[in-house]
């Protein structure tokens, strides 16, 4: 079957994220998206099994989610929160703060999951220069890390996790290895110690670095770091924009380390997966560097959109579906599935490792071969799924029924076997 008319005369003018644009597999059309499928323009529905960058927790079209945003429509789409303030966005700040340990109180709205992480690199920043330490400019970032896009959060990812690495833009980043055992806790206290009066912040993705592979840390490697910034005065920004909102298994990964951040920045599952919205939330002690009568110790930053009311409205539903149906629940059943249904993977010859956390389910390739030839068979085989790097990894959306799940686990063991006599 052709390609829909729109698909012919618009896609070659889309420049499309993270693509060779010249050898790119061609992008599936989709002409709609319900529950955990993706209904493409040939009449094919695919079951997902990436949930929209993980953004997608209740499934596509939820009617909660979609009559939030409707209601929301009518009354109010938008204005800006310079000078002026609305409902969804003052009641969503509010909610934020309840689900969050105590202090981090403090809610800066933004558009994407990097801004919100600009923010709070920001907010580190501006809190050394109020209090006086503006030599303190350095942050302490893990390998296998990834923060955003932005030029600022390039600096703090991992250039070797398969992003191009940016100009530093004067942020200088110290780039270690996640402390894992006891001497490497030892080391990192040490680098701490020894780099504090330069250092500003440490920056985390909470047991689990997403984009930069699905690397997966325990709670006592979470809390080595949070001890170690806490003993030395450096603050802590746990960069939740993936983990945030079940992934992980617990609402917040912190909480099963039971590390409170000094910022936290979510986006991703925000809203459901139904538009861009993020927040960097700051803890009282890193608010109140901010707050007094000088104007300069102001945190000067404002997106267009920041705290966009439909996108909040969305939020709201989103949390009320977490406080009204089982998510959490179907997270540990997802995450029981994919242990007992990914373990066969171990087997194929090129396959290094699994791993599962949450509703996150990896496979570690030994390397990085056919990636192309990948991407196009899974949705021959009626999911989609999309390596990067060299890892394949499920993050379905949690609402998946058994029978779909099994399908996509089914896919990605056929898939590999099939990949591995390549
Ligand atoms: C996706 C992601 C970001 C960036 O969010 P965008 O909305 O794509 O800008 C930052 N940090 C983490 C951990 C992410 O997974």
């Amino acid at each position: 079957m052709n390609p829909p008319d729109w698909y012919v005369k618009g896609r070659p003018h889309l420049w499309l994220p993270y693509a060779q644009m010249k050898t790119a597999p061609a992008p599936l059309p989709v002409t709609a998206a319900h529950g955990c499928r993706l209904v493409l323009a040939d009449g094919r529905d695919l079951v997902d099994g990436v949930a929209s960058w993980w953004t997608a927790c209740h499934g596509y079209a939820h009617p909660h989610l979609l009559a939030a945003v409707e209601a929301q429509l009518k009354v109010l789409p938008h204005v800006m929160l310079g000078g002026l303030v609305h409902e969804p966005a003052a009641r969503l700040a509010g909610r934020l703060v309840k689900l969050l340990p105590p202090g981090l109180a403090h809610v800066f709205f933004a558009d994407s999951g990097s801004v919100a992480v600009e923010v709070a690199l920001k907010m580190a920043l501006g809190y050394w220069r109020n209090l006086g330490h503006p030599e303190r400019r350095r942050f302490v970032a893990f390998r296998h890390g990834y923060h955003g896009d932005t030029l600022g959060t390039m600096a703090v990812g991992d250039p070797g996790a398969g992003f191009q690495h940016g100009p530093s833009l004067g942020l200088e980043t110290l780039r270690v290895d996640l402390p894992r055992t006891i001497a490497e806790r030892a080391e990192f206290d040490h680098l701490l110690s020894s780099h504090r009066h330069e250092l500003a912040a440490v920056i985390v993705e909470p047991l689990v670095q997403g984009a930069g592979g699905m690397k997966m840390h325990d709670a006592a490697t979470l809390e080595a770091v949070a001890r170690a910034a806490e003993r030395h005065g450096v603050l802590l920004i746990a960069d939740e924009v993936m983990t945030g909102f079940g992934r992980s298994g617990r609402l917040f990964a912190c909480a099963e380390a039971e590390v409170i951040p000094d910022i936290v920045c979510l986006s991703k599952a925000l809203t459901g997966g139904m538009m861009g919205l993020a927040a960097a939330i700051a803890g009282d002690r890193v608010y109140d560097a901010f707050y007094g009568d000088d104007f300069d110790l102001a945190l000067m930053h404002g997106p267009t959109y920041m705290g966009n009311a439909l996108a909040c409205a969305a939020a709201h539903a989103s949390l009320d579906l977490f406080e009204t149906e089982p998510r959490l629940a179907q997270v540990a059943a997802i995450e029981t599935h994919l242990n007992d249904a990914l373990a066969p993977c171990r087997k194929i010859p090129g396959i290094a490792e699994v791993r599962v956390k949450g509703a996150i389910g990896a496979v570690q390739l030994t390397e990085m071969r056919h990636l192309d030839w990948l991407r196009r068979r899974f949705p021959e085989t009626g999911v989609f799924v999309r390596p990067f790097g060299d890892v394949v990894y499920l993050t379905p959306p949690f609402v998946i029924a058994p029978d779909e799940l099994a399908q996509l686990t089914e896919a990605v063991n056929r898939v590999l076997n099939e990949w591995s006599r390549l």
